[in-house]
């Protein structure tokens, strides 16, 4: 059981209104209280799954019952790196929730970021047989932390290259519209159901835990994107279509030439 601690606001004047911002700040106390349960709560149950196989191995390997191969111990070092790269992501997004991320924003263009953050992809791209191009043929400038903003893209493209099948296609854009700088990610994968679209940025939330665990996702890459866009006042949106593919755009204030 929760401890209610609201004070009565019957009647009028200065007790009414002083017991008004009393209710109003104990309950936003208990929303972050809860907020902070519901995230350990959550970080628990992550971090139980690639400990539990971890655990199974190893027991395995002391009883006997498994032998000893080059690919199991891949497979438990893949369950280490897993592991840290949760622990990465929570780190990051823990800084961008409490303010402290620190961007350091100066003149970019989002155009040579497509170039380059597609380039560092198209091998991984190449090896799940996708084809991955850009398309930015003229400078597209935005106020914004490159580093950050190379985050968004890099999990942006992950995604696009984890969610489409062999045989795929990917295609960057960067471009003006409607005086706004646009980068859009658009892919010909396995898409998402319309009634998950809006619960896609949420933490830990993947339509297909399995597919997500073999590719190696953290569950936590499209929520960091949403407050790193945010933060730089943006808006990342997604369309899909279930197995025709999912195009996800980010829109920045741009900054005139
Ligand atoms: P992760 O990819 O590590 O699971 P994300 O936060 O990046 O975590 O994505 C959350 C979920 O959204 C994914 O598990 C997947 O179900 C869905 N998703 C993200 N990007 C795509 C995409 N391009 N195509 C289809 N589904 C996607």
């Amino acid at each position: 059981g929760r401890l209610d601690v609201r004070v009565p606001t019957r009647g009028r004047g200065e007790l009414a209104r002083l017991s008004a911002s009393f209710n109003a700040m104990a309950e936003a106390v208990q929303r972050s209280e809860e907020r902070q349960r519901r995230l350990v709560a959550d970080v628990a149950h992550e971090m139980r799954t690639p400990l539990s196989n971890l655990r199974g191995y190893l027991e395995g390997l002391s009883d006997g019952v498994v032998e000893p191969s080059r690919e199991l111990f891949a497979s438990l070092h893949e369950e280490t790196l897993l592991q840290r790269r949760i622990l990465d992501d929570l780190q990051v997004l823990a800084l961008a929730e409490a303010g402290d991320l620190g961007y350091t924003r100066a003149p970019l263009d989002l155009s040579d970021l497509a170039a380059t953050t597609a380039t560092a992809h198209r091998a991984v791209a190449a090896e799940a047989g996708v084809t991955l191009t850009a398309d930015a043929p003229a400078p597209v400038w935005v106020d914004g932390d490159s580093d950050r903003l190379r985050q968004v893209l890099g999990n942006l493209l992950s995604n696009a290259i984890r969610y489409t099948d062999r045989g795929g296609q990917i295609l960057v854009r960067a471009y003006v519209a409607d005086g706004e700088a646009v980068l859009s990610v658009r892919d010909t994968g396995v898409g998402i159901d319309p009634g998950d679209l809006r619960r896609v940025f949420d933490r830990f939330w993947r339509a297909d835990p399995a597919r997500q665990r073999a590719t190696g996702g953290t569950g936590l890459g499209l929520t960091i994107a949403h407050r790193i866009v945010t933060d730089h006042g943006g808006t990342i949106e997604v369309e899909s279509q279930p197995h025709l593919g999912t195009t996800f755009s980010v829109r920045l204030p741009a900054l005139q030439a």
